[in-house]
């Protein structure tokens, strides 16, 4: 991989360049996107907050990578209840480089439900375009079913404990090549196994000619406003011409976009972008949808090790409709300590069993909508989740433990307050659905998955892009990433990123003529 980069630790005086297009971020949404804006010839910047790190760099404790490479070192939180961390990555290659490798096309039923709530997008995302291109997703990124030589006995287990249920599950299809299943996905893949976008499209976007400006953050899109007229309509729509920003050197940095600036700094930061830009057309950083992700984990009389095998490698999507998919889960043995119960003598009894430790978690496609806004440098992200999303919850817990107690755990440590610490009674677990607490301070939970925070819609009133990715005020800004999804998925989103942001890559393009 040789990525053209220049590091702004380096950029101790102010610096401008020139381009056809900027891309702020470079995770998903900004290399998917640069990676075919330079495929039509078009010559692209991409300004990254975050550094680059290489396979050497990784570490294998959670808490030297998520300083290293997770925004905020990891202890991002919501404001609502229950406060829930959200996680990012700041780094080249953005979220993918500590990400599960986890990919699912966009799901047909969600996106008819987005096309009859809004028959307009359909101009933008025509199903054909998106299976066409999530064929050749598939192929560029090596997705394929986890072997199961390297999936682990994490993983061999949940698809006992699905199979028993009676809930379809499969070998995770993930984004990896020759992976060894070294469990270490979340702190970014040592072996470099995992074709994260620094390992794939941003390189691919490098041969094409773009060049990445690392370790510069974005502050505001430069906005030519035309001439200001007093009393009369201005005179022309204003146009986005650039992006200003900050290098780690301490440098201001300009950078002139000739034909298009494109944010994909990801559906938290994109509408801080906008509305540090003064640019709050209708509901930018409302709409904040997510995926509450909770765990779990039980005893097993044979050893699991769940830091060994692929850290997430099996699936059970059968109730998906329902909202609900579950998960294995590799964790790093300090972030699984985490999660042991006691304190003392019984505490380090917890951890000398922790090779026997399975863990799983269930992502729950919430309803409940939130609103990101900023505060200093960073956000405010407010989210509750309704009464309706609670009780999903409450049943994903309860399946979780149903599914592992059915694979023969010996017991299970649900992790909620008010509930038992163990639970090695099927017929307790399946009455924790309906009298588990519904009291959202109960679980603890996370948030992996964001989107709708700069949604795409035909009506400016109620959305801030159009069908075609551009801002429905500034004409030559667009967005690409999960901010323009209507909704939420239920499925992990990496793969319907890319997708879409090929898709705005394109509009681009056909926007030149
Ligand atoms: C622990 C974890 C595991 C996950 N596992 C999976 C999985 O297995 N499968 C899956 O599909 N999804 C997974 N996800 C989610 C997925 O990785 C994200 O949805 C996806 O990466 C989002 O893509 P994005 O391009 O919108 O944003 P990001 O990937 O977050 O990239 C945005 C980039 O923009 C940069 N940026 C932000 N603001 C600025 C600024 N002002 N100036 C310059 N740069 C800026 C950031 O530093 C970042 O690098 C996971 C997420 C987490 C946290
Ligand atoms: S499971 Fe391990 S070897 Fe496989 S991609 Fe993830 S970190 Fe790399």
């Amino acid at each position: 991989v040789t990525l053209r980069l220049l590091d702004g630790t380096t950029v101790t005086r102010p610096l401008e360049r020139q381009a056809d297009v900027v891309v702020v971020g470079s995770g998903p949404g900004g290399a998917a996107c640069a990676r075919e804006l330079a495929r039509h010839g078009l010559a692209v910047l991409i300004v990254e907050e975050g550094g680059l790190a290489t396979p050497d760099d990784f570490r294998a404790d959670a808490f030297t990578s998520m300083s290293r490479l997770y925004r905020g070192m990891g202890a991002q939180v919501t404001l609502g209840a229950p406060a829930m961390p959200y996680l990012q990555g700041v780094a080249v290659g953005g979220t993918s480089v500590i990400n599960g490798a986890i990919s699912w096309r966009l799901p047909r039923p969600v996106w008819q439900e987005w096309i009859d709530a809004d028959p307009g997008l359909e101009e933008g995302l025509r199903w054909r375009d998106l299976e066409t291109l999530f064929d050749d997703l598939e192929r560029d990124l090596h997705i394929a079913p986890t072997d199961d030589a390297v999936a682990g006995p994490n993983s061999h287990l949940l698809g006992e404990g699905a199979e028993a249920l009676g809930i379809a599950h499969r070998p995770i299809l993930r984004n990896v090549h020759g992976c060894r299943g070294l469990g270490r996905c979340l702190q970014g893949c040592p072996g470099g196994h995992k074709l994260s976008m620094d390992r794939s499209f941003l390189d691919d976007a490098c041969s094409g000619g773009a060049e990445i400006l690392a370790r510069v953050r974005a502050e505001r899109v430069l906005v030519d406003w035309g001439p200001r007229r007093l009393f009369s309509p201005p005179a022309r729509r204003p146009r986005a011409v650039g992006i200003a920003g900050i290098s780690t050197g301490g440098a201001p940095v300009r950078l002139r976009a000739r034909v298009a600036v494109v944010l994909a700094a990801s559906a938290v930061q994109t509408p801080l972008l906008l509305l540090r830009s003064g640019l709050r057309h209708g509901p930018t950083g409302d709409g904040f949808a997510a995926h509450p992700g909770v765990s779990m984990s039980g005893r097993f009389a044979d050893p699991v090790v769940v830091w060994r095998g692929a850290t997430q490698g099996h699936e059970a999507h059968g109730l998906c409709h329902e909202g609900l998919k579950f998960e294995s889960l590799g964790f790093d043995i300090a972030v699984a300590a985490t999660r042991l119960p006691g304190v003392g003598r019984e505490l380090r009894r917890e951890l000398a069993d922790l090779p026997h430790r399975a863990f799983w978690g269930a992502a729950v496609r919430a309803r409940s909508r939130g609103q990101v806004r900023p505060l200093g440098q960073g956000a405010r992200v407010h989210y509750t989740l309704g009464l309706d999303d609670l009780r999903t919850v409450r049943r994903a817990v309860s399946l979780l433990g149903r599914m592992m107690l059915a694979a023969g755990a010996e017991h299970v440590l649900p992790g909620v307050h008010g509930a038992p610490v163990r639970i090695s009674d099927p017929a307790e677990m399946a009455r924790f659905e309906h009298e588990g607490p519904l009291d959202p301070g109960a679980y603890s939970m996370a948030l992996t998955h964001m989107f709708g925070t700069a949604r795409m819609g035909t009506d400016p009133a109620r959305s801030v892009v159009g069908p075609g990715f551009g801002h429905h005020a500034v004409d030559a800004l667009h967005v690409a990433d999960s901010s323009v999804f209507p909704s939420n998925t239920g499925v992990n989103p990496q793969t319907a990123i890319l997708a879409l942001a090929t898709l705005a890559a394109r509009s681009i393009v056909r926007g030149l003529g």
